[in-house]
């Protein structure tokens, strides 16, 4: 038996550093994690973290609370990491060639294949760090990177259900178009729209928490073969921790309780759901 972390920020641990993080969740029977950039610098993190731990793998992406102004300069950087050029974004504005263009305009080449992901991305209404229209375009734009290098999305929705939909009805025809609604918020209803467009759904410590209610409800009915499991450590310690820092060994908490929902074994919630994120983010 061994759990799959699909999200995590271990760049952004305090009480540990990312060579503990990784070994201690070990340990704790965590086969693989994906560490999920939240911004460029997260990003680049997770990137040299793939190239440096065996068990991890990146996504990055830029959080809807940080994509004022999003535009062209941030795609560039975002293609160089997802072809594992993690220290290539310094330069990225002022380098030019004989003929006056950037450099790093078109980044040639294939995807590092530890960039197993493209986000987290998506909309933020519960703290609207950024204009609407700019959480949009970034959406959009991570789409359609995710689709240019054929590997999934990690979608950010916080009170933002309907426009979430919104943008992704546009895509779901796309048999490229690949998804995963991350820290799952909405209710039944939003969750059967979620299935029925494909997408899959993870869950973390919130459904642990003695207020969550209707969040139960999701992951009765929701099927486990569409369900990830993860910590967005160090954030969201799951109800048995909590008060200290969330890291990826926690995630046993989440599958703990999928299993107590769903009337089955942790081992089958642990099987289940690590074959899911092994096909889905093709970890190997
Ligand atoms: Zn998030
Ligand atoms: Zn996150």
């Amino acid at each position: 038996m061994y759990f799959i972390d699909t999200h995590a920020h271990i760049d952004m641990l305090k009480k540990l550093s990312p060579e503990e993080a990784v070994a201690k969740a070990a340990d704790e029977d965590v086969k693989y994690i994906i560490n999920v950039g939240a911004e460029l610098d997260g990003s680049r993190k997770s990137v040299e973290f793939a190239q440096r731990f065996p068990g991890v793998f990146a996504s990055v992406g830029i959080h809807p609370h940080y994509v004022k102004g999003f535009g062209n300069k941030e795609i560039r950087i975002l293609e160089s990491l997802i072809q594992g050029e993690s220290t290539g974004y310094g330069h990225s504005e002022s380098v030019k060639n004989e003929n006056g263009e950037d450099e790093n305009q078109g980044v040639k080449g294939g995807r590092y294949k530890k960039v197993v992901a493209i986000g987290e991305t998506g909309f933020d209404f519960y703290r609207n760090l950024s204009p609407a229209s700019d959480m949009e375009k970034a959406f959009i734009s991570h789409i359609e990177l995710a689709l240019k290098y054929d590997i999934p999305v990690i979608i950010h929705d916080r009170d933002a259900h309907r426009q979430t939909m919104n943008v992704i009805k546009r895509y779901t025809g796309n048999k490229k178009f690949r998804a995963v609604v991350h820290c799952f918020s909405g209710d039944i209803n939003f969750a059967r729209q979620c299935l029925e467009q494909g997408l899959y759904i993870s869950f973390t410590g919130v459904i642990t928490f003695p207020n969550a209610g209707d969040l139960k409800k999701v992951v009765e009915e929701v099927p486990l073969e569409r369900i990830f499991i993860e910590t967005d450590s160090p954030f969201l310690a799951p109800q048995a921790k909590r008060g200290s820092e969330n890291y990826p060994g926690f995630v046993k908490y989440i599958a703990e309780k999928i299993a107590e929902i769903k009337g089955c074994s942790i081992d089958e919630v642990a099987d289940i759901t690590s074959k899911n994120a092994e096909s889905f983010f093709s970890l190997k």
